[in-house]
C-alpha cells in the first residue's frame, strides 16, 4: 500500500499540522510505502516572497526530519524537484469540470476571509490530484479540511480512467475523527493563512505569548464549562498525559477549571513535548548539507516512479505522437 502526504512550506509548522497530518503520517513509516513531500508549487498560490518560499522549504524539510521522519524508510522530496507533476496537472485540468472546483469549500472559505484569489488557488485541487495520481497513491491521510479535495481527486481519476482507459489508482482519504480539526487561538480552524497558529518550534517566550492568547469564554472558575467547545481544552487534550486530561475534563464538567492556570500548564507541556525535536531541528539547520542530500535522493526516487505514470498518461491522451 502506498501512502502519500504533503505539506506546504507557506509558514512554520503548527500544532494542527502536527496532529492532523504529521503524527498519523509518521505512524505509516513501518506499515506502508510512505511518500512525503513539501508542496512548494501549492505554496506559490499564497507566497510571493522568493526568499521566504526557499527558506520555508528547507525549514519544512528540517521539521519533518526533526520530528522523526526517516528518509531511508520513505520517499521524501520537494514537489518542484519533480516538475513532471505540472504536466500531469495540465492534462487533468482539461478533463476537470469547472463546477467541481467552484464547489470547493477551501477556496470559498479563503475568499470569504478576504484573500484575493489567483487562478492557482482555484486550480489548487487539480494540482493536488496530480500529486496523488502521479505516484499512484492508495491512501492520503489528511485533516478534515482536505476531505473534499480528496473527493475531487477521485472524481478526476475516475473520469480519466473512464475516458482514456484504466490508468490511475483511485485513492482513499484517511481522516481521523479524533483530530478532525484543531482550532487556532481564535477558535477558527488553525491555519497558516489565518494567522491564528501555535507553531511547534517557537522560542519559549513566543510560545507562552501564543498559548496565553487562546480565546476562552468568561465563565467564572467555579462554574461548569463545556470542554468540547473550549479551544483551550481541544488543544490541551492532545498533549497532556491521559490521566491529567481526564482530571481536567472533570473540572470542566463540575466546575473548577481555571483557564489561566491551564494555559500556563500547557506552555510547559508543549515545551517539553517538542524538546528533542527542537534540538534536532537546530542541528539540521546549522549545516544544510544533510537536508539537501536527503531531498536530492528523494527527488530521484519520486521521479523514477512519476515518470512511468506520466509516460502512460501521454500515450493515453495523445500528446505522445
Ligand atoms: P494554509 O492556511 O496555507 O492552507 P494550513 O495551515 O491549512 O495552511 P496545510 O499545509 O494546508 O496547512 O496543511 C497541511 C496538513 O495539515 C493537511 O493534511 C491538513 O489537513 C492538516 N491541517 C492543517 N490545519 C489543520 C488543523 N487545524 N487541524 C488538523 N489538521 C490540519
Ligand atoms: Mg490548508
Amino acid at each position: 500500500m502506498r501512502v502519500l502526504s504533503g505539506i506546504q512550506p507557506s509558514g512554520s509548522l503548527h500544532l494542527g499540522n502536527y496532529l492532523g497530518m504529521m503524527k498519523p503520517m509518521l505512524s505509516y513509516m513501518d506499515r506502508a510505502e510512505l511518500f512525503v513531500f513539501i508542496v512548494n508549487f501549492h505554496a506559490l498560490t499564497s507566497v510571493a516572497e522568493p526568499d521566504k518560499l526557499a527558506r520555508g522549504t528547507l525549514e519544512a524539510a528540517a521539521d519533518f526530519l526533526a520530528l522523526g521522519l526517516d528518509p531511508n524508510r520513505c520517499v521524501f522530496w520537494v514537489q518542484s524537484d519533480v516538475p513532471e507533476v505540472t504536466e500531469l496537472a495540465w492534462i487533468l485540468t482539461c478533463i476537470t469540470p469547472m463546477g467541481l472546483l467552484e464547489r470547493c469549500h477551501s477556496y470559498k472559505d479563503k475568499i470569504a476571509k478576504g484573500i484575493s484569489p489567483n487562478h492557482g488557488l482555484f486550480a489548487y485541487p487539480v494540482l493536488m490530484a496530480a500529486d496523488i495520481l502521479l505516484y499512484q497513491s492508495n491512501l492520503v491521510p489528511v485533516g478534515k479540511d482536505q476531505k473534499q479535495h480528496i473527493e475531487v481527486t477521485r472524481d478526476i481519476a475516475l473520469k480519466f480512467n473512464y475516458t482514456y482507459g484504466d490508468t490511475f489508482v483511485i485513492p482513499e482519504g484517511e481522516i481521523s475523527d479524533d483530530i478532525a480539526t484543531i482550532p487556532g487561538v481564535d477558535g477558527q480552524k488553525m491555519s497558516k493563512s489565518y494567522g491564528n497558529t501555535i507553531e511547534i518550534f517557537l522560542d519559549e517566550k513566543e510560545l507562552r505569548k501564543k498559548v496565553m492568547s487562546i480565546t476562552t469564554d468568561s465563565t467564572p472558575v467555579d462554574q461548569p464549562k463545556n470542554p468540547e467547545t473550549c479551544n483551550l481544552f481541544q488543544i490541551y487534550r492532545h498533549f497532556a498525559p491521559r490521566s491529567r486530561v481526564e482530571e481536567v475534563h472533570r473540572l470542566y464538567i463540575e466546575g473548577g477549571a481555571a483557564y489561566g492556570t491551564l494555559k500556563k500548564e500547557l506552555v510547559g507541556i508543549l515545551w517539553d513535548y517538542f524538546k528533542d525535536s527542537r534540538e534536532k531541528r537546530a542541528e539540521l539547520l546549522a549545516d544544510e548539507t544533510y537536508i539537501r542530500k536527503v531531498l536530492a535522493m528523494g527527488a530521484e526516487k519520486a521521479r523514477n516512479i512519476g515518470e512511468k505514470t506520466l509516460e502512460l498518461v501521454r500515450q493515453r491522451v495523445g500528446t505522445r505522437y
